[in-house]
């Protein structure tokens, strides 16, 4: 076992979550207790602004930052951030690392927070396994290289990210034909479905993972992307064909060209992608963006119980604390993209998530009352179309929901993709400069 001088709380995952969490603990942690903040990649990367890095020459390099004791902790310090060193097991009162912090594999804690996010394809987030930033830098470089090369973009996914995708391609190659298939009858996800009444026999859901956006913001995207020559087919899906394991680099030639094979990104040539409702576009890159998956396997493996069957995401009490059977309810919390923590997957909430539990956490050490978990009354979201162009709302309590317009979302976020706000993060004795 790691030393056992202290009572470590025990960190996994150092992003949006589980940084800022450490952040909001290290003023308030009485002595004795220590943080380990752990992450399996050895850099922080910034999801926010990776499609622009997917895209623009120099961004790869603005959207990721080294991960160490001395980035994150002020001088002096008892906290430590163990990277790159993935979890592996959980257990009640220790978590298991791939590699030994202080001479042993398996570290003792007092309270463990997950914040493992989730995992999407490359652009958007790194795979785990690129544990240094040069191969997360290199896989973007190598995806502006083939945004550069293609012909024709087709984009599967109209959310958010599919959006934002589209408009930062736009703003670089005002030319190239961009589609958008999309399985709404408008862009993002608007509520066109009627809202759950809580009637007795109605199921609802037991987290609502994806709030549905405003209506008006979602159709005032799709003229705005209309506007820029983007194609939308729309209340239609990509048939997306099952790849064989063996079918790399195999090209299937048909008469009317290059069957599209299921793979993503550059093509070998200009492919027909199908739709359910017998659509065929032709493209020689495919973005897929058809939303992110909970990264909630660690707890999978060690209780079942403790992670929703339907979305993936774990299972979290209104403390934030984990509702376990196997391991104990008591000892764990789960913030961000990986809870089931009511609301949209944003880093607005994580925020709010991390401070929910820094409080409660020290709540626990004093023996006081812990607080419910609440997002606040304030809702909205900017969606970025380029650097220069975009839409949003924001609701304020009392004085109700306003529409945004391209100057201020150019503003607040789309010249710089809230970089600006990254920075401070790092609170280190170590400075580290952001390029913005
Ligand atoms: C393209 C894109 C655009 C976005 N735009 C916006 C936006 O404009 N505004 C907004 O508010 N939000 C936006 N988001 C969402 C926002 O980025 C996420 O909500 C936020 O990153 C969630 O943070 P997190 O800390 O929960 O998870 P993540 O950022 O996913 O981080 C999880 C961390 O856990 C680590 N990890 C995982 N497994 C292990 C393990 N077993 N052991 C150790 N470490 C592990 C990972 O390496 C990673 O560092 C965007 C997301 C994407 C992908």
């Amino acid at each position: 076992m790691a030393d056992q001088t202290y009572r470590n709380i025990i960190i996994v995952g150092a992003s949006t979550a589980g940084h800022t969490l450490a952040n909001d603990l290290v003023p308030i942690l009485p002595e004795g207790y220590r943080i380990l903040l752990i992450d399996a990649l050895e850099y922080s990367y910034f999801p926010q602004a990776s499609l622009r890095a997917a895209i623009v020459p120099g961004w790869e390099e603005k959207i990721v930052l080294p991960l160490k004791t001395s980035t994150c902790f002020p001088q002096g310090t008892n906290h430590r951030v163990i990277a790159p060193t993935r979890v592996t097991q959980l257990k009640k009162n220790s978590v298991v690392l791939e590699k030994p912090f202080e001479g042993s594999t398996e570290v003792p804690f007092f309270k463990a927070v997950i914040a493992t996010g989730a995992t999407q394809p490359s652009p958007m987030r790194p795979s785990l396994n690129w544990t240094s930033q040069q191969e997360y830098m290199k896989a973007l470089r190598k995806s502006q290289e083939e945004i550069k090369k293609c012909e024709s973009l087709v984009i599967i996914g109209g959310g958010t990210v599919g959006v934002e995708f589209a408009g930062e391609v736009r703003a670089s190659y005002p030319d190239k034909p961009i589609t958008i298939i999309h399985n709404r009858s408008t862009l993002l996800t608007p509520l066109t479905e009627p809202r759950p009444s809580g009637g007795l026999d109605e199921k609802i859901p037991e987290s609502w993972t994806s709030p549905p956006i405003n209506l008006k913001l979602a159709n005032t995207v799709a003229s705005m992307a209309k506007s820029q020559k983007v194609n939308l087919i729309l209340n239609d899906k990509a048939i997306i064909p099952q790849r064989k394991p063996n079918d790399d680099g195999i090209e299937i030639r048909t008469i009317d060209g290059y069957e599209w094979d299921g793979s993503f990104g550059l093509q070998p040539a200009l492919c027909n992608i199908c739709t359910e409702n017998r659509e065929i576009v032709k493209g020689d890159y495919v973005f897929l963006s058809i939303g992110n998956k909970p990264n909630s396997g660690l707890i999978v493996n060690s209780d079942g119980n403790a992670v929703e069957k339907s979305t993936g995401l774990i299972r979290v009490d209104q403390r934030l604390k984990i509702k376990a059977s196997i391991l104990s309810d008591a000892n764990y919390y789960a913030i961000g993209d990986v809870s089931n923590a009511p609301g949209m997957k944003i880093a607005y909430l994580a925020l709010i998530q991390a401070k929910s539990a820094a409080t409660n956490i020290v709540n626990e050490i004093n023996h006081t009352p812990l607080a419910a978990y609440n997002p606040g009354m304030f809702g909205g979201l900017f969606v970025a179309f380029g650097p220069d162009m975009g839409a949003g709302y924001v609701t304020i309590p009392y004085l109700g929901t306003w529409a945004l317009g391209s100057g201020i979302v150019r503003t607040a976020k789309g010249k710089k993709l809230l970089l600006d706000k990254w920075g401070p993060f790092r609170k280190g004795e170590e400075r580290v400069n952001i390029l913005i």
